[in-house]
């Protein structure tokens, strides 16, 4: 697109959802400024670099490999330009008990060798059911994420019409109805938890993440996610996006019902037009109260995802029993789940989460040693001291060489943990969450916080907690849509 007049556009934040938009939105000629407040870029894609090990200390699973190779193209480049891409085999391994786990092929044929292996019955049942999650996934790549989610008009279709029934049966129950072994069971319910949600609530037409597990695969980006953030920080600089990081905005001037400039811990910096992929409570209260759109209240009734407490972990051994992505479902996940939504406390016996990136990457840890990050999902806004740090990392320590039959406590060289309080810190997130708003059906699409703003002409949001949702292809998808509708608004208005 031509523009008439270039405009002088702030985008607040350097994730995924940000450094999207701010792509987009050079491409189309506006005259970018990015702030990022921390000294480095890609909000909670962000690396932590330790005695010679690195760990990706936010996302580490790379799913929908279409959705950023498709961001790539739009600026004439490959994803390969940047970074190489493995797909992992196994995919994941999952325990459910001591030296009981099963891994996940790298295709699914071979998962639905392993499902028949398992249950006989069940591998025919499940190509039924990914022939399914399949046309959900299109469905919802070509006609639903893409929206900004301004009125149902924009994603109803023949297509979607017949699918309501899909928005009224949830997950568990399509899953509980093909599938009796709790194992299968446990495998496929999986993916719904980056949705941040449970598998009870979250609508069945969402299997769609199920096609992204085992139809499209799980990939590895050579260096780690922190590589992605590196290529679009290269992208927007060659689309000329001034970047500046320990930029903090503290406050947004107004006037004329439109912000006028933003001041930062290093100035103030003029605007015609503001996109905000900081946490959205936020940068509302970056605004007098007068010109915010949600109260406290409507923040604190919300649905969000889980928090989490992670570990960071150097071993000065090579770890055996594990693969890339391991999941330690060994203990009970509706307890766990509980003490997430319900209860809003500590789980007593988590399950959990590991990625040992240096299986598949020597270039993250020294030779013969191994890198560990650790997640355990909790619920946001609770207290995270470090007494509770440190009872949590002895659990799943002692949990680890149980259940992978093998001794660790004396070849741990280092342990940083991350947490609700530091999400805060960093991020400015709301109740310290990790993931943003859960995807459930009363918060999809019209129903998320709106990515314009009802009260200033010129202030824009996207990220995790606007449209479409949680996940770093959602943020990426995020920062496009947002671009579209200014450029909208800007032939309109501007
Ligand atoms: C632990 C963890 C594991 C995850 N695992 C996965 C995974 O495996 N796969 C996956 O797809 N997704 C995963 N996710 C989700 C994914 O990482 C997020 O959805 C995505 O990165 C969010 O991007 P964003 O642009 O919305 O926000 P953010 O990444 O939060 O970016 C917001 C930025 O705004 C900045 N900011 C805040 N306030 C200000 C201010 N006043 N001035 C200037 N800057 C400000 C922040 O510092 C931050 O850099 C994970 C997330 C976490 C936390």
């Amino acid at each position: 697109m031509t523009i008439k007049e270039p405009r002088d556009t702030i985008v607040l934040g350097s994730g995924f959802s940000s450094l999207s938009a701010a792509c987009y939105l050079a491409k189309d000629g506006h005259k970018v400024t990015l702030i990022e407040k921390n000294p480095s870029y890609g909000g909670r894609a962000r690396q932590l670099k330790k005695q010679g090990f690195t760990f990706d200390m936010g996302p580490t699973f790379y799913w929908m490999p279409d959705v950023f190779d498709s961001f790539f193209k739009d600026f004439g480049v490959h994803t390969s330009d940047f970074y190489q891409l493995k797909k992992l085999n196994p995919a994941y391994q999952i325990y459910f008990g001591e030296k009981k786990s099963i891994s996940i092929p790298d295709t699914l044929e071979e998962t639905c060798r392993l499902f028949e292996n398992i249950e006989p019955g069940s591998g025919i049942k499940l190509e039924n059911f990914i022939s399914r999650a399949k046309q959900n996934y299109h469905l919802a790549i070509d006609n639903l994420v893409y929206n900004p989610g301004e009125n149902l008009g924009e994603i109803i279709t023949w297509e979607t019409i017949q699918k309501l029934g899909l928005f009224v049966s949830t997950i568990r129950s399509q899953v509980h109805r093909d599938f009796t072994n709790p194992w299968l069971r446990t495998t496929l319910e999986f993916p719904i938890l980056f949705l941040g949600s449970t598998p009870a609530h979250t609508p069945a037409f969402y299997n769609f993440m199920n096609y992204a597990d085992l139809g499209l695969g799980t990939w590895y980006p050579e260096g780690g996610m922190y590589s992605v953030v590196e290529a679009m920080v290269k992208l927007a600089d060659s689309l000329g996006v001034k970047l500046l990081n320990s930029t903090e905005a503290t406050h947004l001037e107004i006037h004329d019902k439109k912000v006028i400039s933003v001041k930062t811990n290093q100035g103030k910096i003029s605007s015609d037009l503001v996109v905000s992929g900081a946490d959205y409570a936020h940068t509302e209260k970056l605004l007098p109260p007068a010109h915010r759109q949600y109260s406290e209240k409507y923040w604190s009734t919300r649905k969000f995802a889980p928090s989490a407490l992670m570990y960071y972990v150097g071993f000065d051994k090579k770890l055996t029993g594990v693969s890339h992505h391991t999941l330690f479902f060994d203990t009970n996940f509706e307890t766990h789940a509980e003490s997430i939504y319900q209860t809003k406390e500590w789980p007593e016996e988590p399950l959990f989460y590991a990625s040992f990136p240096s299986l598949s990457d020597s270039s993250v840890a020294p030779e013969n040693h191994e890198a560990g990050i650790f997640l355990i999902p909790i619920a946001p806004g609770i207290s995270d001291p470090e007494s509770i740090r440190n009872q949590y990392f002895e659990k799943i320590m002692n949990r680890l060489e149980k259940v992978t039959g093998q001794s660790l406590s004396s070849h741990i060289l280092f342990w940083e943990s991350y947490s609700v309080s530091d999400f805060e810190k960093d991020y400015h997130a709301y109740q310290g969450n990790a993931y943003g708003l859960a995807n459930t059906l009363l918060q999809t699409h019209i129903l998320r916080p709106k990515m314009r703003s009802r009260k200033l002409k010129n202030l824009f949001f996207t990220g995790q907690l606007t449209v479409p949702g949680p996940g770093v292809p959602p943020s990426i998808i995020s920062g496009k849509i947002v671009s579209q509708l200014i450029s909208k608004e800007y032939e309109r208005t501007f």
